[in-house]
């Protein structure tokens, strides 16, 4: 009886397989050649979705543009020189935490109550190990904390009072919810306080890296959005939506409207186009930020296990850099 069940289940896994293979939304070609060597290490940054062009003066665009290469040339360097991607994606994302301009640690938003509440995740693509904390208040760099969380529990994510705790027990940098004060900020509660709106984010940091044992790894960090309610917690905390990194798919950093990335599992879901349609990376980004997200809801930054990188957003601009072994190096924010 229990080998006829087995082969049972068999037909049918089978037949799902094949069905899945077969149709659904639209065919993906088979992946294409690929027209360069795979790249030794890979690394793609970002400092978020949803800058516009009224919203972004000439003189600041230099100082964007820095810090992300700034950051850029630190996971660069660690990845030259034979480091993991997960250092990697760390380091980067540590160095745009400390940068005021952008909405991670230093420069986090506000929420509604005029306190900054910090979201971070990480994920090992090789082992599926990852490590997340939301809703955190006195923590320098949250994504660091997110890595302890991963390696030094068996828990995804902590939130709020435990994930303080934690840190404290661990004795993880925390400063004064003073440190997160900046003017840009504030102001910019006060003016969508006074639109009775929340929103918006912005400016939110990430990184994917791929490394030389080809490891791929994931990072994200956020404030969030500008006078969301206490509480809330967005997309990059959240593993499979705004944060995902599997060494036989992809890594995936995202950034925008985290409410719309949590709702259709962004960052898994790019992946799941890879692992059971056989797409390839620009084609799988192309199916959820192009196909499933509305315009404007923001975009992503990936790399596939040969070091070939994506970066796609429905938003005006991204603020964003890659690099890899064949010289690539460039900052963008526009198309
Ligand atoms: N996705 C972030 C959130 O919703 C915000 C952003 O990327 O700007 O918390």
């Amino acid at each position: 009886m229990a080998i006829f069940r087995r082969i049972g289940r068999t037909a049918l896994v089978l037949a799902a397989a094949l069905l899945l293979a077969g149709c659904g939304g639209g065919s993906v070609p088979a992946r294409p050649a690929p027209s360069s060597p795979p790249a030794a290490w890979a690394l793609a940054i970002h400092g978020g979705a949803g800058v516009t062009r009224a919203s972004l003066a000439p003189e600041r665009e230099a100082e964007y543009l820095a810090g992300l290469q700034a950051a850029l040339r630190a996971g660069v360097a660690v990845l030259e020189q034979g480091g993991s991607s997960l250092d990697a994606v760390e380091q980067v994302v540590r160095l745009l935490e400390d940068d005021p301009l952008f909405n991670a640690g230093r420069g986090a938003v506000f929420n509604a109550d005029g306190v900054n509440e910090l979201d971070a995740a990480i994920m090992d693509g090789s082992t599926l190990a990852c490590g997340s904390v939301a809703g955190v208040t006195t923590v320098k760099n949250p994504i660091s904390l997110a890595r302890l969380v991963m390696e030094r529990t068996s828990h995804v994510l902590l939130v709020g009072d435990g994930a303080e705790r934690f840190a404290a027990e661990l004795g993880v940098e925390r400063v004064a919810p003073e440190y997160f004060f900046t003017q840009q900020r504030w102001d910019g509660l006060q003016s969508t306080l006074a639109a009775r709106k929340a929103g918006p984010g912005g400016e939110t940091v990430g990184a994917v890296a791929l490394d030389r044992r080809g490891n791929l790894a994931a990072a994200t960090s956020t404030g969030g959005l500008t006078a969301k309610m206490a509480g809330r917690v967005g997309d990059s905390p959240i593993i499979g939506a705004g944060t995902y990194a599997d060494d036989t798919t992809c890594a995936i950093s995202a950034s925008g409207k985290g409410e719309e990335f949590i709702r259709h599992g962004v960052a898994r879901s790019i992946a799941s186009w890879m692992e059971l349609r056989g797409a390839t990376l620009a084609e799988a980004v192309e199916r959820v930020v192009g196909g499933v997200l509305a315009q404007d809801d923001g975009g992503v930054i990936a790399v596939d296990a040969s070091g070939r990188i994506v970066m796609q957003f429905n938003t005006q601009g991204m603020f964003r850099g890659a690099a890899d072994a064949h010289g690539r190096f460039e900052v963008l924010i526009w198309e």
